[in-house]
């Protein structure tokens, strides 16, 4: 059973109840959206459960935490909540944690792997190794600590382990986002946005900026080094013709 009650507002008790639950179920799981940019520095408003499911596994979270009395949407994808005036990507699954919603109530989203992560390889339900290249801790000592204008940082030590991707490595994904949904999915703008506010407090964190060039690979470092010129539309279709090949010919 959850440990918390519902309706509840978002929060961390919230977010350690998610992935407890998934984690003892022996389900991977990464933590995504505002709660993970908060944890990056990045002064997110919003405070939706973000999180990605190997896809194998989706149904199993699913069911997890439906049997934890989490409250089920029964309007599935036709919610608009989900929906978001369709800027953002719909998950496969979503639970209204906060019953006294009108339209503006938090949501626990579950994303398969392949819609977001897809290039990343499967997270592991034991926490990352200190030097994992791709996932690390929101305890991890290399996030920032709060400074003010900024956002939350890394949690405390004491708190349970929660999965994210490293900066660099979801700075990379949300690029290959944008390439993916720039030809009309409707998207893209919203992988953009996450690109500048990871460039403007992550990378420009006065603290402790986390992201270097040196951590990027090609193309996006091009990419972040060229944003502002011409060369800009040209990387960004080699870039995605070259992704569609290689997945064709797997
Ligand atoms: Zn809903």
């Amino acid at each position: 059973m959850a440990d918390i009650k519902f309706p509840c507002k978002p929060g961390r008790q919230l977010t350690i109840t998610v992935a407890r639950l998934l984690d003892q179920a022996g389900i991977p799981n990464v933590l995504c959206g505002e709660i993970m940019l908060y944890a990056y520095g990045v002064p997110t408003a919003t405070w939706c459960n973000t999180w990605v499911i190997p896809d194998h596994l989706i149904e199993a979270a699913f069911k997890t935490l439906r049997d934890a009395s989490f409250p089920i949407c029964e309007m599935g994808s036709e919610c608009l909540l989900v929906k978001r005036w369709g800027r953002e990507p719909i998950p496969e699954y979503h639970f209204h944690v906060d019953h006294t919603y009108d339209k503006y109530a938090w949501t626990v989203d579950l994303h398969k792997k392949s819609s977001i992560l897809w290039m990343l390889p499967d997270p592991t339900v034991e926490p990352p190794v200190p030097d994992d290249q791709t996932y690390m801790l929101t305890t991890d000592p290399r996030l920032p600590p709060w400074i003010p204008g900024y956002g939350g940082g890394r949690w405390l030590e004491c708190s349970y382990p929660i999965k994210i991707p490293r900066p660099a490595r979801f700075l990379e994904a949300c690029f290959y986002l944008y390439c993916r949904d720039r030809d009309g999915v409707g998207f893209s703008s919203y992988w953009m946005v996450h690109i500048s506010y990871i460039q403007q407090y992550v990378e420009g964190n006065p603290c402790k900026g986390i992201i270097t060039y040196d951590d990027l690979e090609e193309p996006v470092r091009q990419f972040l080094e060229l944003r502002n010129a011409d060369l800009i539309e040209k990387i960004l279709g080699a870039s995605w013709a070259s992704a569609e090949q290689a997945s064709r010919r797997e």
